[in-house]
């Protein structure tokens, strides 16, 4: 999901009405310059800024003379030496203190791209130094008979020290001992001071604007700090357990909105009427017939269900959920098959290239044998090609399109869209399944995922969607069985007769190029095994900055087994499907979720000979990996890395890119969601606050 649409969502209601439109540049030291750096933040109006959730908070500590200092530092010393590691927080808050001395010397020096700054300063008889880690250009900023205020934790260096955590200065001195202050998420070329100077001023200009969606009873009820302090909480906060409940309500917001969305399409879509699909027993037996395979039990039951939604008259919003490799395409392209019967237009979205690309490659023969056309639109296609698809949609020359996220830009128009299936659906935000939709009138919807969420969440959620679960795997699959291996080397003896049989081998590397000296990149490995013997089974690389012809014909040499081994990022965590891979090994798995490792080690397992997942990385992330290695059950895996990631990250509500936990919604729960659907329940008129300017 964009950032831009995270914010878009995260925005509170009644904020945005009140200070809509509000530059950034309004503030008094924001010019275009600074404006960009903040957009890195994904901040990009005054709204944005208040609503930046601070990633902590910070103590100031207490003054403490140099002798106190020294004092602390070689207490600091003595636990080290009785091997007392003292607790993080608890141990280490006591060892925070502000002292204030003069310049005597400082020295200087360099390790490789570290840096070390020892800056001595005294006070009466007594002395201890300052140390700045990887700062060097502080090195001008003392001379010698200067005087400093400086604040950190104190240790022990050879003598007694300060860790620096912040200087004061005559322009930005300290704040007052014992305070709390707002830490940001840091971005390129803009201080720690100057985010928070510049929320400071935003707050002290527009705060007063924000206004207070929710009647004062409920907000009384439910203990609920009120939008307004919410907002001044979080950039100029009182005490903890106040910016805690500040969170929370920040966070409240958007869900509120969310499920006024959801409640408001459910009313309006429960009087709309939608096309109705209406086949026969038979009709329905020949359209099965076409594909190359008999539907399972589970299949045939929801392909049943899909056709009674169909049939309806209300626009269906059916969430399909089903293990990797349960055959899902198959009933999305069901699906699409029984609405061109009635004369509508299909889209199938998915979240990557690579899975467009194979979802198309794998139905257009069913599709062309029903007499339906087919394109494909995604980011990449030439402009004259792109152009010939938009055209043929909108003129309802083609029945059945898929594509990536291009298929919601502004310029895809259809004839007469009729239904949208929507391919791991929990890759996209429901803003953009919204968008989708919206290119029809009364479009039904069909989401597919392989990433079940339980099924209460389900309902706080996804509130407006039926849910059906496919249970079974088709059949002659036999299971992968995955093992924890911590080198290469352990992996030759148990790959090499695979190959020599002819089978193929993903190899997956997260990254492309590794940023960390114990850690190999997708290209260097790619190197390796090139090097090797294993050169002569033939050696491929695929990753996502690599043109999608060109990543195209790299995938169908290792389709066609021209060449055995792929090493992959995780581009291929969806939709590659080579029914001769019978194993897969994925290095620095501990960088992966659960459920994403589990949708990797889906790959393999599609035919009838056994398979291996073998999991490779570091030893620290053994527990969790167990996981995978005891169970191959999806929903469990999924419940797993439910509790492991939060629920932010489900709705789409994270923040993609560099920061963020800074503004992430970490506070999400299911308890937060159930609260934002009681508060839509309890005061009908928020369904028109929160989700009518989602229209406007
Ligand atoms: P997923 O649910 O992960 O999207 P797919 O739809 O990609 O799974 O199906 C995985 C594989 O199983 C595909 O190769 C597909 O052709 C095959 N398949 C699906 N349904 C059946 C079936 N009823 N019998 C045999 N093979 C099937
Ligand atoms: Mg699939």
């Amino acid at each position: 999901m964009s950032p831009a649409r995270v914010r878009a969502v995260l925005q509170p209601a009644a904020v945005e009405v009140a200070l809509h439109g509000v530059a950034l540049t309004e503030l008094s030291g924001v010019g275009p310059a600074r404006a960009a750096r903040l957009a890195a933040l994904g901040v990009n109006n005054v709204l944005e800024l208040l609503c930046v959730l601070p990633r902590r908070l910070e103590r100031a500590a207490a003054p403490c003379s140099l002798a106190q200092a020294r004092a602390l530092a070689s207490k600091c010393a003595q636990d080290a030496e009785q091997g007392e590691l003292s607790d993080s927080d608890g141990g280490a808050s006591a060892l925070w203190c502000r002292v204030r001395g003069i310049v005597v010397r400082k020295r200087f020096s360099r390790f490789g791209a570290r840096s070390l700054l020892r800056v001595e300063i005294s006070e009466g008889a007594e002395a201890l130094e300052l140390l700045f880690f990887n700062q060097p250009w502080l090195r001008e900023r003392f001379r010698p008979g200067d005087e400093v205020e400086a604040e950190g934790r104190a240790t022990w260096a050879k003598g007694a020290a300060i860790v620096v955590r912040r200087l004061g200065s005559a322009s930005a001195p300290l704040p007052e001992p014992l305070t709390l202050t707002s830490v940001y998420p840091s971005t390129e070329g803009l201080s720690q001071e100057m985010l928070r100077a510049l929320c400071r001023q935003a707050l002290e200009q527009f705060g007063s604007r924000v206004r207070e969606p929710l009647p004062a009873a409920l907000l009384e009820e439910h203990g609920l700090l009120a939008l307004p302090d919410a907002v001044r909480e979080l950039h100029a906060p009182s005490d903890e357990a106040r910016h805690a409940r500040a969170r929370s309500r920040m966070a409240l917001e958007p869900l509120i909105a969310l499920r006024a969305s959801i409640e408001t399409r459910r009313r309006e879509r429960a009087r709309t009427a939608a096309l109705v699909v209406r086949v026969d027993d038979q009709v329905e037996a020949e359209i099965r017939a076409a594909f190359p395979f008999a539907f399972t039990r589970g299949q045939l039951a929801i392909a049943r269900t899909l056709r009674d939604d169909l049939e309806r008259g209300q626009p269906m919003r059916r969430l399909l959920q089903g293990d990797v490799g349960s055959g899902k395409t198959a009933l999305g392209a069901f699906a699409c098959l029984l609405a061109a019967r009635a004369g509508a237009q299909a889209a199938f979205l998915a979240p990557t290239e690579l899975l467009a690309e194979q979802h198309l490659r794998g139905l257009a023969p069913l599709f062309a044998r029903a007499g339906l056309r087919t394109a494909v639109l995604c980011g990449s296609l030439p402009t004259r090609e792109r152009r010939a698809v938009l055209s043929d949609l909108a003129e309802g020359a083609l029945d059945v399109v898929f594509g990536t996220h291009a298929l919601l830009g502004e310029s895809v128009r259809f004839a007469r869209l009729g239904l949208a299936v929507i391919d791991e659906q929990h890759r996209f935000g429901v803003a953009q399944r919204e968008r989708l939709f919206d290119k029809g009138r009364d479009v039904h919807g069909l989401l597919m995922t392989a990433t079940p969420i339980p099924r209460s969440l389900a309902l706080t959620v996804y509130g407006d969607l039926d849910v059906s679960t496919l249970r079974e795997k088709p059949p002659g699959r036999s299971p992968v069985r995955t093992r924890r291996v911590h080198s290469p080397r352990e992996l030759v003896g148990e790959l090499e007769p695979r190959l020599e049989r002819g089978e193929r081998v993903y190899w997956v590397v997260p990254r492309i190029e590794s940023l960390e000296e114990d850690e190999v990149g997708a290209t260097e490995r790619h190197a390796r095994i090139a090097q090797g013997s294993w050169a002569r089974h033939g050696v491929e690389l695929v990753h996502g900055k690599l043109e999608a012809r060109e990543r195209e014909e790299r995938l169908e040499r290792f389709r066609s087994g021209e060449v055995r081994v792929l090493v992959a990022t995780t581009v291929i965590e969806v939709g590659v499907d080579v029914p001769e891979a019978t194993a897969i090994v994925i290095e620095s798995a501990e960088r992966l979720g659960l459920a994403q490792l589990h949708q990797l080690r889906g790959r393999v397992g599609r035919g009838v000979n056994p398979s291996s997942c073998y999991l490779m990385g570091a030893r620290s992330a053994g527990a969790r990996l167990e996981l995978l290695e005891r169970t191959d059950d999806g929903f469990e895996i999924a419940e797993a890395d439910l509790a492991q990631r939060g629920m932010g990250d489900l709705l789409g509500l994270r923040q993609a890119g560099a920061n963020r936990e800074g503004l992430a919604s970490d506070e999400v729960d299911l308890e937060l969601c159930e609260l934002a659907a009681t508060l839509c329940a309890r005061s009908p008129a928020l369904l028109d606050a929160y989700a009518g300017r989602r229209r406007s």
